[in-house]
């Protein structure tokens, strides 16, 4: 999948989410796009304790690797659904901040 491809999936679930929930204007689906990014990185967080056996004995018990990969991808879909929400053209930024990376820490240029 491309990021272009993620973004379009993303856009239907945006437009989903807005027909089923709307918010009053952009400014609240901005600050509800936000936190859910924070309830992921939260999510994510616990499962990454979680892997490192410092969570309580029964939420270790259940840990799978998969749980990491699924919080994962939800911290990765909350962002680009804020991305959409602020216009943002996720590839050509992405794109961007790689190559500025890249520079800032000369690395090779030629394998772009
Ligand atoms: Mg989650």
């Amino acid at each position: 999948m491309t990021i272009t491809e993620l973004v379009k999936q993303y856009t239907e679930i945006s437009d989903f989410l807005n027909q089923h929930w709307p918010l009053k204007n952009q400014q609240h689906r901005t600050f509800a796009r936000t936190m859910k990014i924070v309830e992921e990185l939260g999510e994510l967080s616990d499962e990454i304790l979680t892997s490192m056996n410092l969570q309580r004995n029964s939420k270790i018990a259940k840990f799978t690797h998969q749980n990491i990969e699924d919080e994962f991808a939800d911290v990765l879909g909350s962002l680009v659904l804020l991305g959409i929400e602020l216009d943002i053209d996720v590839e050509k930024v992405i794109k961007r901040k790689i190559e500025f990376t890249k520079e800032r820490f000369e690395m090779d240029q030629s394998t772009n």
